[in-house]
This record gives C-alpha cells, structure tokens and sequence, in this order.
C-alpha cells in the first residue's frame, strides 16, 4: 500500500510522497507506536521509503491483506488512466480532496474518499468519490486540454461520464486551463469538444435557461450581440476551470448557452464568467454549490441591462439604415430623372439638326411631336388637333416643321393660324 489516506482512529491522514529527513523518522517512530492502521484489515501498519514510491505504509509482515492488495491493483490501472494528465492533475486533485475532506469532519452526512481506492472494481475511476445523504459525485479533473488530441480526449471523457451516470454516480468535472478562447465581438465562446462534453447542467444553469427563453422571443436577439447564429434550444452549461490566480488555486465559473455540436463548437458566451474560492465552490448543498448566488443574480440583472442597450442600439442602427436607404433611393431617383431629361433633350437637339437637313431626313409622326414640345410648348390637347385636324390636309411632318422654322412660330396657336391660313 501506497500513499494517501490511512486511519488513525477513524480519521483519514495522508501522508506526503517526500519529507525530510527528521520528519521521515518521526513517521516512522510514529508507526512503531502502532498509530497507524490498515483501513481494510485493521493491521498496524510500519512506514517505508522507497526511491519510486516515496513514503509510503506497508503491513508489518510483507504480506499486505488481499483488500489492500486490490486497492494496489486499482491504483495501478488509475495510473494508467491519468497518464496523460499534466504534473498539476496531482497538485490539483489533492486541493479538492483536501478542501472535501476538511468540510467531511465537520459534515457528518458526507463521505470522501479516493475515486480508485473507493471503487475498486469500477473501469472507470472518478479522481475523488463523493458520498451524500441524497446523490453520490465523482469528482474529476482534466489536464491538458488542447487541440492536439481534443477528439480523442472526448471520446474518453464522453466514455467516463457515462460509465459514471450509468453507476448512479453524478459526474462533476474541473479543467485546467487558463485561456479561453473568447470572440469578443461575436459574443460566443469556442470550446473544445472534450469541454462540451463535460460542461454541467446545474440549478443556476436552469434559472439561466428560464431568463434567456423569454428573452430569445425576440428574433433579433442574436443580432443585438453579433452573435452569428440563431439558438432555438435554450440549453445553458456550465464549465468550471481550475487554474493559480497568482495567489490562490481558484475556481472559475465558465457560463455558457450551447449551440453548435460541429466544429467549431461555438456557443453563446453569457458573460465573463467569475472566479470563486474553491471552499465556496465545494460548498455542500444539494451536491457542489459550484456558484456564488449573490454573483448571479448580479450578473443577471447586468445581462437584462446589456439586452436593453443592445436593444435600444439595435433599433437605432435599424432607422438609421432606413434613413439612409430612403437618402439612397430619392438620390437614385432624382439621378434617373435627371439623365432621363438630358437624353431627352439631346435626342430633340440632335433631331433639330437632321430636321434643318430637309432634303435628305424625313421626320416622322413622333420626332415632329417631340420637336414641337421643344419648341413651342406644345401640350397633349394640341397633339390631338394637329393629328386630327391638320395632318390630314398636311400629311408630311417635315412641312409642318418647316413652317415652325420659317416663321420663327413661338406657340401653337401661332402654327395653329399659319396652317389655317394654308
Ligand atoms: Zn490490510
């Protein structure tokens, strides 16, 4: 037997993997006072020290107790299984596990114990095991998280979750990681595929939901925030990261709405997320508390005022662009009209010319009508009479311009006299 947690009436003691040396002896005096005893058989156990092992217990007669013997199979196999975890997933897991233990001697409804070393016969171990009056935690923490082997990861975890879920186990997962990777002026989050696959779905996670349904009702809300995307399944996550904020090993409470299940797995960032101290992470309730109630219910009512902004921004970037495309339109439409006359008019200018060349242009019905508009302001009413009345006697158009041009004719009732009087 190995390392970590052993008894002494009844109390779980660890003991560290490297001491000084005073401190080695008094280990050791402490073991020959019997002190120290096998959790599973009871045997007094001595204190050893070995290169690869470190300090660790041992039965007295060389010959450990076929549950002890178990339990060193397990931690074998659990070895294995965090084998690709970063130096820190031992560091890490021992601040939970001390943090639950410490909260288990003043919580007599709480068990706590080392996930292999609990569970012995399970394929899939938990990093600590977590026993409460109403549910059962596996608690674990991942290392390592990167893109280099994220879809393989996932799958493991994926695996794991469910094996624990399937043991009537709630999983609750802890990510070392300290960049997220935020699109700002997206609002959305891009998570790997091995953090969607552990992200919770916890109480404060459901009154998120409840907030954001009712407020999804309107179509633009994705546009308010340039998200690209409309989500239609309110389904708020939670992903809680673990990293060294200078001072302390904090928490950090990651939230999240889910969207995308291809990559990128972009997802509806709700806000910055919060830091919290792991005492008050692990704080018991119904399981983890895993949040600051006090933080949310801020962070809500901020999130209801940034809608309203975005909102009222929105409306105004939307009249703005009305106004501007009604600017746009009544220019297009002046432009139009504009080229519209000056085509109109070269076309009557260039006809005036080819109308003085009588002997080789013959002007027809409408060219002659286009010509007389120009020239004396002829209107539809006196269109009609000069069709009806005087084209009949005249019949070729070129005459009557002819008539206008020699006249030097300023109105039609000028013309009106002059083919009268023909
Ligand atoms: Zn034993």
């Amino acid at each position: 037997m190995r390392e970590a947690l052993h008894v002494i009436d009844n109390e779980l003691i660890k003991l560290p993997y490297s001491a000084p040396v005073e401190e080695v002896t008094n280990f050791k005096k402490l073991a020959k006072k019997e002190i120290y005893q096998c959790p599973y058989c009871q045997a007094k156990l001595i204190v050893k020290y070995g290169e690869e092992k470190g300090l660790y217990f041992s039965h007295q007669h060389l010959e450990a107790c076929e549950k002890s013997r178990i339990v060193d199979h397990a931690e074998k196999k659990y070895t294995k299984q965090i084998e690709r975890e970063s130096k820190f997933h031992k560091v890490l897991t021992d601040i939970i596990l001390d943090e639950l233990i410490m909260k288990a001697k003043i919580n007599k409804d709480m068990f706590v114990n080392v996930g292999y070393r609990e569970k012995t016969d399970w394929k899939e171990y938990p990093d600590i095991f977590v026993q409460l009056p109403k549910k059962e935690l596996a608690v674990s923490v991942i290392t390592n998280v990167s893109p280099l082997d994220d879809t393989k990861l996932a799958r493991q975890i994926k695996k794991r979750h469910n094996y624990f879920i399937d043991k009537g186990v709630e999983p609750i997962w802890f990510i070392e990681k300290k960049e997220q990777a935020i699109e700002k002026d997206k609002n959305s989050i891009i998570l790997w595929d091995a953090e969607l696959s552990i992200a919770l779905k916890t109480k404060e996670d459901a009154q998120w939901d409840r907030h954001i349904s009712s407020e999804i009702k309107d179509q633009n809300f994705f546009k308010f925030f340039n998200y690209p995307s409309n989500i239609e399944n309110v389904d708020v996550r939670s992903l809680y990261y673990i990293f060294n904020n200078d001072e302390n090993v904090v928490v950090k409470v990651q939230r999240f709405l889910k969207d995308r299940v291809e990559k990128p797995l972009r997802a509806f960032l709700i806000n910055e997320g919060y830091e919290l101290a792991f005492a008050e992470a692990l704080a018991i309730e119904d399981g983890f508390k895993l949040s600051n109630p006090d933080i949310e219910s801020e962070q809500r009512k901020a999130f209801q005022e940034t809608i309203n902004q975005k909102k009222k921004a929105f409306a105004e970037q939307l009249r703005y662009e009305e106004e501007k495309r009604r600017l746009r339109l009544e220019s297009e439409q002046e432009d139009r009209k504009r080229k519209a006359e000056e085509r109109e008019l070269r076309l009557t200018e260039l006809l005036e010319q080819r109308a003085d060349d009588k002997i080789t242009y013959e002007l027809n019905y409408s060219e002659l009508t286009r010509l007389l508009k120009k020239r004396i302001g002829m209107n539809q009413t006196e269109q009609m009479e000069l069709w009806n009345k005087h084209m009949s006697k005249i019949k070729k158009p070129s005459l009557v311009w002819s008539i206008v041009i020699e006249n030097n004719c300023t109105s039609f009732n000028e013309l009106r006299n002059l083919l009268e009087s023909k």
